[in-house]
C-alpha cells in the first residue's frame, strides 16, 4: 500500500510531539501521587494545579470548577446521573436531543429506568434542536437540560447561548457535551452561560483516557467516585499526571492556536465537499451548511453501502468513518441521520470523513480521485443504481 491518509479526527487524534515531550518526565522521575505530603508528592500536586489552572483560564472557568475524568464519557456519566440523582427532590424530568453523544442517550435511558422521565427534543434536518420545543418541554419538574454543542456525526453546532438564556430563566441545570466543540469553536463558559461542560483531551491532539468536567460554582452534583479525597472529594482515584500535564498541554495549544486551525481545517474540508460533490451523483452533504465542526464532512452516497465504502477506503490507505465509533459493527443506521430525517437506505450510505491539522491538501486530493472510483464500481454493483441510470436514459 502506498499512502495512508487519515481522516478520522473525530474519532481521535495523534498526539502532538509538544504534548508528549510536556507529560514524558511525569512517568518517570516525576512520579509522585499529588496526595503526598513529601516533595515527591508535592511535585505532582503542583503539575496538577498547573494543569488545572491552564484549562480553566482556557474557557474561562475558575480553578475550582475544573473536575479529571478519564475522558468524556465519564464525565458526560458524571454531569448528568450527579445532577439527576443530587435534584431528585426537585423533580425528576430531564430534557436531551435525539443526537446526542452514546455518552449522553445511553445514561438516559438508563435514568428512565430508575424513575426519571426523559424529553428527547427533535432536530431540523440540519441537526438543529428547536427551541420553541425546548421552551415548551420544561416543566415544574425539570431538572436539567443536556444538549451537545457540536455533533460528532455531522458536525452541526447548537444555538448553546440560547439554550443557556432559556435554561436560565426556568431555573433549569443546563449541561452541554463540548467534546467536539474544544479547540474548534471558542468557549467562553461565562459567556455562554452553561452550568456543566464536557471535554476529552484525545479529541485535541492530547492523550487518551483523560478528560474534564467543568462544573460552576453551585451546581448541586452528587460525587461521582466515592474513595479519596482527590477532586474535591468528588471524584476519588489517584490523579493521571501524566495525563493530565498532557491534556493541559493540549488545551494550551488548542486555544493558542484556534484561529489558524480552523483556517486550516476549514479550507481542506471545504475543497473536500467541493470535489465530491463535483465529482459524484447522488449524493447529500448531511448537517448544517455553514454552521458545523470547521473540520466536519458527512456525506450519503445513494445505492451504496457505507461499510462497503469504508472498507474500499481503507485498501487504498484512506481512514474514514460510517458514524459515530460507538455504532460501527451494528447494523443499525445512526440515530443521528435518522434524527435529521434521512430514510434507512440512504442513511446506510454514509460516510464521515473528519480533517485535522496534519491533513495536507494532497490528502484530500488522492482521497476525492479515490473515491470517485470506488462509488463508480460500488454503483456498478448496484441493481437500484442501474435501474435509475436505465430511467434516465429513457428520458
Ligand atoms: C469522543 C466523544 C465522547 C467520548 O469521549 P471519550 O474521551 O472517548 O470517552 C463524548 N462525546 C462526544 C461528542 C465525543 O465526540
Amino acid at each position: 500500500m502506498n499512502r495512508k491518509v487519515y481522516l478520522d479526527y473525530s474519532a481521535t487524534t495523534p498526539m502532538k510531539k509538544e504534548v508528549l515531550e510536556e507529560m514524558m518526565p511525569y512517568f518517570s522521575e516525576k512520579f509522585g501521587n499529588a496526595s503526598s505530603i513529601h516533595s515527591f508528592g508535592r511535585e505532582a500536586k503542583k503539575a496538577l494545579d498547573i494543569a488545572r489552572d491552564k484549562i480553566a483560564k482556557a474557557i474561562g472557568a475558575d480553578f475550582k470548577e475544573i473536575f479529571f475524568t478519564s475522558g468524556g464519557s465519564e464525565a458526560d456519566n458524571w454531569a448528568i446521573k450527579g445532577v439527576a440523582f443530587a435534584n431528585r427532590d426537585k423533580g425528576n424530568h430531564i430534557i436531551t436531543s435525539k443526537i446526542e453523544h452514546h455518552a449522553v442517550l445511553h445514561v438516559c435511558e438508563y435514568l428512565e429506568k430508575h424513575g426519571f422521565e426523559v424529553t428527547y427534543l427533535d432536530v431540523d434536518e440540519y441537526g438543529v434542536v428547536d427551541l420553541e420545543q425546548l421552551k415548551n418541554s420544561i416543566t415544574d419538574k425539570t431538572i436539567l437540560i443536556s444538549i451537545m454543542f457540536v455533533n460528532n456525526e455531522i458536525g452541526t453546532i447548537q444555538p448553546i447561548k440560547e439554550i443557556a438564556k432559556i435554561a436560565k430563566e426556568r431555573g433549569v441545570y443546563f449541561h452541554t457535551d463540548a467534546v467536539q466543540a474544544l479547540g474548534n469553536v471558542p468557549i467562553d463558559v461565562n459567556d455562554l452561560g452553561v452550568d456543566l461542560m464536557n471535554f476529552s483531551a484525545h479529541k485535541i491532539y492530547g492523550p487518551k483516557g483523560v478528560g474534564a468536567l467543568y462544573i460552576r460554582k453551585g451546581v448541586k452534583i452528587h460525587p461521582h467516585i466515592h474513595g479519596g479525597a482527590q477532586e474535591r472529594k468528588k471524584r476519588a482515584g489517584t490523579e493521571n499526571i501524566p495525563g493530565i500535564v498532557g491534556f493541559a498541554k493540549a488545551v494550551e495549544l488548542a486555544v493558542e492556536n484556534l484561529d489558524s486551525h480552523i483556517e486550516h481545517v476549514r479550507k481542506l474540508r471545504d475543497r473536500l465537499i467541493d470535489g465530491v460533490l463535483k465529482n459524484i451523483d447522488y449524493v447529500r452533504l448531511n448537517g448544517h451548511p455553514e454552521n458545523r465542526h470547521p473540520g466536519n464532512a458527512n456525506f450519503c452516497f445513494e445505492f451504496i453501502e457505507g461499510e462497503s465504502l469504508l472498507l474500499s477506503l481503507d485498501m487504498v490507505g484512506i481512514a474514514g468513518s460510517s458514524g459515530s465509533a460507538c455504532t460501527s459493527g451494528s447494523l443499525d443506521p445512526s440515530h443521528v441521520l435518522m434524527a435529521i430525517g434521512l430514510s434507512h437506505e440512504i442513511a446506510h450510505g454514509s460516510l464521515r470523513l473528519t480533517v485535522g491539522d496534519f491533513t495536507t491538501e494532497e490528502d484530500i486530493d488522492y482521497t476525492i480521485q479515490q473515491l470517485v472510483k470506488i462509488v463508480d464500481r460500488l454503483r456498478q454493483m448496484s441493481p437500484l443504481y442501474e435501474k435509475v441510470k436505465g430511467g434516465q436514459n429513457n428520458v
